[in-house]
């Protein structure tokens, strides 16, 4: 299982404790040979400072890491700016997204489909960068159809990206049949399964609510049968780590790890697979 394509996702932190923490985590993730890292970005240029500085900062020592973008409220000339920085610091890859106007910023102006933002950038970079775009196996929650939802991703690949990765799920069936009802409307791009461990479940079953992540009824009711936090941690990573095994035996083309910039999570769940760090 050495040559799995994986990739890990970060998101900025708000503290110099946190941002120091996370280049550790980076540092310890390395020894999986990661294909790239990603830092998330809040729409309406929340974090866009704090996003572009930790991906440039990294990618001038030579780190794989794409920064997560969209134009939340920015016209073109904020985002040109940035991307200009990114091409500079010698970032190869963008995950380009629609993203979601952050609480309390409502008048934030229109959101642009992330089908626009990857035709923005594919004009003015032509192929300098690798494009990533979302991809939903559960469905978008504001989306029309099941039908409209693949016909907007294979949207995005018709304007220029080269692979997805998935919102989280723990219902592998889903994955596949979504892999295939894609290739079905003629889209054969590598769409990478998001995963996401299990650590808090309080906190994921919260933010599953709003993302439109479906956690099966039995493991919310036996997660919330427990009272000790380590006995969440183990059958979460008993489950997360079967879910991975089914999705790579199944022909998923590798897994992208929503870390939530901690190594342990993730790094237990690689070593379940039987993937080991390396020295660095
Ligand atoms: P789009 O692909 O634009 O789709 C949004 C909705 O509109 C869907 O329902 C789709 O069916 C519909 N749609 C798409 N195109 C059109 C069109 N042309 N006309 C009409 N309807 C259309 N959020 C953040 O804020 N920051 C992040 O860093 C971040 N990273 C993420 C990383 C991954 C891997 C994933 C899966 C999600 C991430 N998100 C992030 C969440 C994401 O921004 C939200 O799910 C958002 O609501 C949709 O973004 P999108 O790029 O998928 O949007």
């Amino acid at each position: 299982m050495s040559d799995l394509r994986i990739s890990f996702e970060f998101f900025p932190p708000k503290t110099e404790e946190g941002r120091e923490k996370l280049y550790k985590t980076r540092e310890e993730l390395q020894a999986f040979d990661p294909a790239f890292f990603s830092v998330t970005y809040g729409a309406g240029g929340t974090t866009r400072d704090t996003t572009a500085n930790i991906v440039c900062g990294l990618s001038k020592d030579g780190v794989s890491i794409a920064p997560h973008l969209s134009f939340g409220g920015d016209n073109e000339e904020i985002v040109l700016g940035l991307l200009n920085r990114y091409k500079e610091a010698g970032v190869k890859r963008i995950v380009a997204l629609r993203g979601d106007v952050p609480s309390g910023m409502g008048s934030v102006a229109q959101l642009v489909y992330a089908n626009e933002l990857v035709a923005f950038i594919r004009r003015h970079f032509d192929d300098h960068f690798h494009l990533e775009v979302a991809a939903y196996p559960e469905i978008h929650p504001e989306a029309e159809s099941y039908d409209d939802d693949i016909r907007y991703l294979k949207g995005k690949f018709e304007a220029g990206a080269n692979s997805g990765l998935t919102q989280y799920f723990y219902n592998p069936d889903a994955y596949f049949y979504f892999i295939d009802q894609c290739q079905k409307a003629g889209l054969d791009a590598p769409i990478y399964p998001g995963i996401m461990p299990i650590t808090n479940f309080v906190n994921l079953a919260r933010f599953s609510r709003n993302c439109g992540a479906e956690i099966p009824r039995w493991l919310k009711y036996r997660m919330e049968s427990y009272r000790d936090p380590e006995d969440v941690k183990k059958l979460g990573l008993e489950v997360v780590s079967d879910l991975c095994e089914t999705l790579l035996e199944g022909g998923a083309p590798g897994l992208h790890f929503y870390t939530m910039n901690q190594v342990a999570p993730t790094a237990n769940i690689l070593n379940a697979l039987g993937v080991e760090p390396s020295a660095v």
